[in-house]
């Protein structure tokens, strides 16, 4: 009976995955793969992979596949933007289906490794983006079906505020909602 062969063997200097010229023996805390200093980043848990760091930015390494989860992302935060335009007094749902659908379809789309997550500023930067339209597109809906323009906004406040759900409270606190979701999804 042979024993199994490690993946990484446990000791002895490697060849860096990032880099084959540098030996190492210095692994990823989350993944296992060698890392040399170059490469390495510090975290509260130890020395990590450009990957299990998050530090290797998605729309560099794979521009089409975040363009194609951005497009998908924005087609559900445009249907969530309408619903939420149409039926304001669901918001709390509304809230949520906009950033769990935004997230959970561009992490479908991005289609990384499996056990992979995607992260990045890069990817929170582009889901915040895209859940912001989305609720963009809802108050421009309720303005659209009230008859409110702009320039009322300054007048009769409370009221419109009322109208238009931009209340800080609650109002606010369920923008806030998605746009915490998505910055946490890709943290
Ligand atoms: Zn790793
Ligand atoms: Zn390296």
């Amino acid at each position: 009976m042979t024993e199994p062969q490690p993946l990484f063997p446990a000791t002895g200097p490697v060849p860096c995955a990032e880099h084959p010229d540098t030996e190492t023996r210095l692994r990823c805390s989350r993944c296992g793969k060698p890392i040399c200093p170059r490469c390495a980043v510090r975290t509260p848990v130890g020395m990590r992979c450009p990957d299990c760091a998050g530090t290797r930015a998605i729309s560099k390494a794979n521009p089409t596949r975040t363009l194609v989860a951005a497009g998908g992302g924005l087609v559900v935060a445009t249907l969530a933007g309408l619903g939420w335009g149409f039926f304001p007094d669901w918001q709390f749902y509304w809230a949520l289906l906009l950033g769990f659908g935004v997230v959970e379809t561009m992490v479908r789309l991005l289609n990384v490794q499996r056990g992979q997550n995607p992260r990045g500023v890069d990817l929170q930067a582009i889901a915040i983006v895209i859940v912001l339209y989305g609720m963009v597109l809802s108050r421009a809906v309720i303005m659209q079906r009230l008859g409110v323009d702009l320039e009322m906004l300054g007048e009769l406040r409370p009221v419109v505020q009322r109208a238009l759900y931009l209340r800080p409270i609650p109002d606010l606190l369920f923008a806030l909602l998605p746009i915490l979701i998505a910055w946490v999804r890709f943290r």
